[in-house]
């Protein structure tokens, strides 16, 4: 099945790798077809599953040898089609790069693989008295390499930061097979900082150095109903006006509320149209205070319903439906779409009832879950892919929400990353001289446009000839018309 690849490529690789590292029957090639992002499908010509940062240097330089085309992937929760193999070319998983190399307590640190999963370094320190902060939903199964890669986010970023802010080192294999080492102690530009992000188009992280917090002395967490967005919104804004910053504030509608009741029955309050999730940590008296006043702030703009943790078994009870959020949806709908956008938090009202009029205009629900604290929205269209039209219209009405939080001031990804999905609503954020100087990092990277190729940038193959408002393709302006 590796027909498309290159004569002596396999060869190379067969003589790099043992047998059980290579995957080549279509049957096994299907499960590395996508990632979460189920609607874009494509079967890679080979897997290899590395088992150390030489696997990943040996089948690198092989790649760049014979100029075929390699996607990493860890374990392929991206939701923006990041990890989406290329047909030519071959998918580099990590996911048995799983050990933790180092834990060093007295410096906060932690070594890891790449293949480890996020909730995974946060056990191995627990006992110690720390944490890792940044904490997707999917933090269970998905891996660090794919969190440095997509600078992935979570409940807890509002106040901690995302996985820039947490990530010291990385041991990257560069596009053509060097092995650097990137880090936030390196004189000069902050190459560690231009790769946290970077969706695999600038090689591959084979170790990375982690910081880990002390655990809070105290946590308290609070659900507060309300009867509609409008006043959780509120609430929201008095909270951060009112000088809290509390460690999460999650939002739910009544369309989420519905669907995580089903699933793991959270004891939400199902005639609310909205609840908020705020959690407060740091020293006992001061979270104390700053919990009485969140609750006042909550009732001073109608909160209905108001519950505070009394334990750690409640306080899971009470995140536990906002985690199966996206999951749940299966409950209520056969298929959703995913969508992830960005506003300033003092526009969420208005993006929402427009997310309202949209849903209303395409008759599809949207169902909203989101990071309300710093305005990372997570619309989730739902519709029916059995019935002719609905997924393009469910499509459509996702990217018409994009565009919404962008004319509203926002972004076209909080956390889940441009992937291939949005690589086409690029130039509704960037203007043709931006996204040719992002072309020219690349290039400096990849110049031979091997790693990830197809991802985060509009091309003329994903895009159309000319996508986006450009006179001159971002391509062509950069130098580089057929790469990429
Ligand atoms: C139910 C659910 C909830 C989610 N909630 C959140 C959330 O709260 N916050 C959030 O940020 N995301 C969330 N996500 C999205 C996703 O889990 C994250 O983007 C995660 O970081 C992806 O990790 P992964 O290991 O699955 O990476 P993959 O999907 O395998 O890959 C993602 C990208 O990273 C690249 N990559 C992977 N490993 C490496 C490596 N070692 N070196 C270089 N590049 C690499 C891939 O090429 C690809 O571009 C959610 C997803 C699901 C399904």
């Amino acid at each position: 099945m590796s027909g498309v690849l290159p004569a002596g490529f396999v060869g190379e690789l067969e003589r790099a790798l043992g047998p059980e590292q290579l995957i080549r029957e279509a049957e096994q090639l299907r499960t590395y077809e996508c990632d979460g992002l189920t609607g874009h499908r494509v079967q890679p010509a080979l897997v290899v599953l590395a088992e150390s940062a030489a696997d990943v240097q040996a089948t690198v330089r092989a790649c760049n040898a014979h100029s075929v085309p390699f996607v990493a992937r860890g374990a392929g929760t991206g939701l923006s089609g990041g990890a989406l193999p290329v047909a030519e070319g071959i998918v580099i998983s990590l996911a048995r790069l799983t050990r933790i190399l180092e834990i060093d307590v007295e410096r906060a640190q932690v070594v890891v693989e790449p293949g480890v999963a996020n909730l995974d370094v946060t056990r191995a320190v627990a006992d110690a008295g720390f944490y890792y902060a940044p904490d997707p939903s999917s933090q269970q199964v998905c891996t660090i390499g794919g969190n440095v890669a997509e600078n992935s986010g979570g409940a807890h970023c509002l106040k901690y930061g995302f996985t820039v802010n947490h990530v010291l080192a990385a041991d990257v294999v560069l596009p053509d097979g060097e092995l650097v080492e990137l880090s936030v102690w390196d004189d000069g530009p902050d190459l560690l900082g231009v790769f946290v992000g970077s969706e695999g188009t600038l090689g591959i992280a084979t170790k990375l150095t982690l910081r880990v917090l002390r655990s809070p002395e105290a946590v308290r967490t609070l659900l507060a109903g309300f009867a509609h967005t409008d006043a959780a919104g509120a609430a929201v804004s008095g909270v951060i006006a009112g000088g809290i910053l509390p460690a999460a504030i999650e939002m739910m509608d009544a369309v989420t509320i519905e669907a995580a009741e089903a699933a793991v029955n959270a004891s939400y309050p199902l005639e609310c149209g909205a609840v908020l999730i705020v959690e407060l940590d740091g020293p006992t008296a001061q979270v104390e205070e700053d919990l009485e006043r969140v609750e006042e702030i909550c009732n001073a703009n109608g909160a209905k319903e108001i519950r505070i943790a009394s334990d750690p078994q409640d306080r899971y009870a009470v995140w536990r439906g906002r985690k199966a959020a996206f999951a749940a949806m299966g409950r209520v709908s056969p298929d959703y779409y995913v969508q992830d956008g960005v506003v300033p938090r003092t526009k969420l009202p208005a993006v929402l009832r427009r997310i309202d009029e949209l849903s209303t205009a395409h008759g599809l629900r949207v169902g909203n879950v989101f990071h309300a604290g710093d305005g990372n929205l997570h619309p989730l269209v739902l519709y029916d892919g059995r019935i002719e039209g609905q997924a393009e219209r469910a499509e459509t009405l996702a990217r018409e929400i994009l565009v919404a939080c962008v004319d509203a001031g926002g972004s076209i990804t909080g956390e889940h990353g441009v992937g291939a999905d949005k690589a086409c609503a690029m130039p509704l954020m960037f203007g043709e001289d931006d996204i040719a100087a992002m072309l020219r990092v690349r290039a400096a990277f990849d110049p031979a446009g091997l790693a990830n190729p197809g991802k985060l940038f509009p091309t003329p193959r994903l895009c159309g000839e000319v996508p986006g408002p450009y006179r001159v393709h971002p391509l062509e302006k950069a130098g580089l018309a057929d790469r990429f």
